[in-house]
């Protein structure tokens, strides 16, 4: 009898992300959902807010609707506060994440609660398949001291925000495309590693430092997003430094995209837009 051994994935492509602004003037780099890495399904964008100049964040991100997706709040450094026309209200502190489906609508804002200070964070959009995209808007808002971090020999520490590693369960549950979201401190000794399912799409993100990612190994430095190619694990060593791992399902489904709203078809992006605009959400 043998072992099937797992095949580590490599670095298919790295990705600088883009300076761009979105909200009310809040400069923030575009990894993915920009004109060189487009999406990767179900990923459809993911933002970094990182500066410590309040006049590159204050403004936020003011009342304005969702439809079809997820959006998916990672606080790092500073606070946003959050509320929407459901009567939702959160403030998301350093460590903390919030996983919001948005659904058949929603109208929210998100405002950074400081006027100076390091405001230092993501927002990854996730998409919803066909049969999810019209269900009931839903928040999973998820304090600092709920998220296991796993601690290994070499020094390499892994925060679980949805899915699992090494036998810690993330809290954030039952999302569709089944994903996996980790933030990876790599300690410049040892490895982290963990087996993945094949047909899952999946990003590394360098956030700090450097790491090598993949088997051949790819040094990948602060700011680059590494997309991985085929196999059944991922292994990231190297560093010192940060990394923001997303795997998910891939939904192989037409995507309409028109700013807040993300369907399947045109017809849909238009009955969003009247669906809004006359209250409806
Ligand atoms: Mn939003």
């Amino acid at each position: 009898m043998r072992d099937t051994v797992a095949t580590i994935r490599p670095v298919a492509k790295m990705v600088r992300g883009i300076p761009a602004n979105d909200g009310d003037g809040v400069k923030l780099t575009r990894i993915i959902g920009n004109p060189v890495l487009d999406s990767l399904d179900p990923f459809l964008l993911l933002d970094e807010i990182r500066s410590d100049d309040g006049a590159d964040y204050i403004g936020g991100f003011p009342e304005h609707p969702h439809r079809g997706f997820e959006t998916v709040t990672y606080v790092l450094a500073g606070r946003m506060r959050h509320g929407d026309n459901k009567g939702h209200r959160g403030l998301l502190t350093p460590g903390s994440v919030q996983w919001m489906t948005a659904g058949r609508g929603i109208v929210h804002s998100e405002m950074p609660e400081q006027q100076d200070g390091l405001m230092w964070g993501f927002q990854l959009w996730v998409n919803l398949p066909a049969t999810h995209k019209m269900m009931p808007p839903r928040y999973q808002d998820i304090e600092p001291t709920l998220i296991p971090e796993v601690a290994l020999a070499g020094g390499a520490k892994v925060r679980v925000l949805a899915g699992a590693f090494n036998g810690a369960k993330g809290p954030v549950a039952d999302i569709v495309t089944d994903p996996l979201l980790l933030d990876v401190r790599v300690a410049g000794k040892g490895d982290v590693s963990l087996p993945i399912p094949a047909m899952h799409n999946a990003f590394a993100y360098v956030f700090d430092g450097e790491a090598q990612i993949g088997e051949p190994a790819t040094r990948v430095a602060r700011g680059h997003v590494a997309v991985l190619g085929a196999g059944d694990a991922v292994k990231l060593s190297g560093g010192p430094g940060r990394v923001l791992l997303a795997v998910g399902k891939p939904l192989n489904e037409p995507v309409a995209r028109y700013g807040p709203f993300v369907m399947n078809t045109s017809d849909e992006i238009r009955q969003a837009i009247a669906d809004y605009q006359s209250g409806r959400f």
